[in-house]
């Protein structure tokens, strides 16, 4: 099994094969754009996707041009263009960057895949299950180009899904179809939706099994590799191609699990990640968690495209669940029972919590949830300090020193904790 050369870690060899279906993603919105057919909605990453695949939309979700714009770190050169238009450098730095990127007129589209710039909005499509900053975003590009914004408005901070959380949101999904009718041209079928839904089940089931492989020890695949092998569950659920990736991903960790390959060498410890990626600095983590013969092995962030409610038979009821089920939208004690069970059924010996500066949606460490864990699992806790695109908040050398340190602690409380 080759290493790879530039993360040091072992190559996953499906990784060809999801390359070449993001550059098919990306080059039929690049062609919709230039024959004005189909039209091309922009949609938040857990929004309700299926509903504009079903009206026949090509989808594009700006997030993962903010996580492109992060992990080949041109994020932080586009940030103060768009500080400099008045959005402030504390706001969500995919925000930041994307519009930066814009009022710039780069993209790191171009060199990887020929687009001369990102895909112009037929229709904006928001969803504030995860924060404001999504709503503000796609107003900007509204503004901008002077087509139609419209969004669903979720319950946020809540402990359970109750029915009337359900009842409105399906008033608010079935109020946009309207919109959406005269943008596509389309009209709205049922049976279609119901097959999309089907097909992001489908996407989301094999998406999980791929995350649980991470329990096995030594595990098969790290933190850093389920950054880069989510992208089809992020931008593809809904359609076809992206079950047939992770049937194809599945087996090849199960060949590895059976081989029992380590995706680290020497397995000494197994961290649960909290929060956003830094995804400018994910080369160089992954390298120092190698070089410390430790493993990430789960993490809240890939888990977000975890959609277990999802229903064909109630297509509209169970959207609604699904994306206000997630991890972001529930409040602390929701929170923390959940992570309990991934800390435990994933055998893991620490848990790290990267504050975002400029997420607070998906950062938790500032409510006491760190100490409380340590506390509660009798379990070592590290907040790291520092952003998933703005690296003028991230301190290289002190991350790399208070991960050093964490692992010596685990070192010493090895086998004490989870008592
Ligand atoms: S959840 Fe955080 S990273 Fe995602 S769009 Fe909102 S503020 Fe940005």
């Amino acid at each position: 099994m080759s290493e790879d050369n530039k993360t040091g870690r072992k190559g996953i060899a499906a990784v060809s094969e999801m390359k070449r279906l993001m550059a098919d993603h990306f080059l039929a919105l690049d062609k919709a754009k230039k024959n004005g057919s189909p039209k091309v909605a922009w949609c938040t990453s857990v929004g309700p996707a299926e509903l504009l695949h079903a009206m026949g939309f090509l989808v594009y979700y700006p997030e993962n041009h903010g996580a492109l714009l992060g992990a080949t770190r041109m994020a932080t050169d586009f940030i103060p263009l768009a500080n400099s238009v008045g959005y402030s450098p504390d706001i969500c730095s995919y925000l930041t960057a994307d519009v930066g990127s814009y009022l710039k007129g780069e993209t790191p589209l171009t060199r990887s895949y020929g687009l001369e710039s990102v895909p112009m909005a037929d229709v904006l499509v928001y969803n504030t299950n995860q924060c404001r900053d999504v709503q503000d975003w796609f107003a900007f590009y509204a503004r901008e180009w002077n087509v139609p914004l419209v969004g669903i408005h979720t319950h946020r901070n809540i402990q359970a899904v109750e029915d009337y959380h359900v009842t409105d949101l399906v008033a608010q999904m079935k109020d946009m179809i309207p919109v959406l009718e005269k943008v596509s041209g389309n009209r709205f079928d049922m049976e279609r939706l119901r097959e999309t839904v089907r097909l992001s089940k489908e996407c989301t089931l094999l998406w999980r099994e791929v995350l649980e492989c991470g329990a096995t020890v030594p595990a098969p695949l790290t933190f850093f590799d389920a950054t880069v092998h989510m992208a089809p569950a992020v931008v593809l659920r809904g359609l076809p191609q992206a079950v047939e990736y992770y049937k194809l991903l599945l087996e090849e960790l199960k060949e590895r699990i059976a081989s029992k390959v380590a995706a680290v060498d020497n397995e000494r410890h197994r961290i649960y990640w909290d929060g956003m990626p830094i995804w400018g600095k994910l080369r160089d983590l992954s390298r120092q968690f190698m070089s410390l013969n430790t493993n990430v092995v789960a993490s809240t962030y890939c888990n977000s495209w975890i959609f277990d409610a999802f229903d064909p038979e109630q297509p509209f009821e169970s959207m609604a669940r699904a994306y206000t089920e997630l991890f972001i939208v529930r409040d602390e004690s929701y929170k923390e029972a959940y992570m309990d069970e991934w800390i435990r059924s994933f055998s893991v010996d620490g848990v790290i919590f990267h504050d975002a500066r400029t997420c607070p949606n998906n950062s938790n460490s500032r409510y006491g949830m760190p100490q409380r864990m340590a506390r509660r699992l009798n379990i070592p806790t590290l907040v790291i300090n520092g952003d998933l695109n703005d690296l003028r908040c991230y301190s290289e050398e002190q991350t790399r020193t208070n991960i050093e340190a964490f692992i010596e602690q685990l070192d010493e409380t090895n086998g004490k904790g989870l008592s």
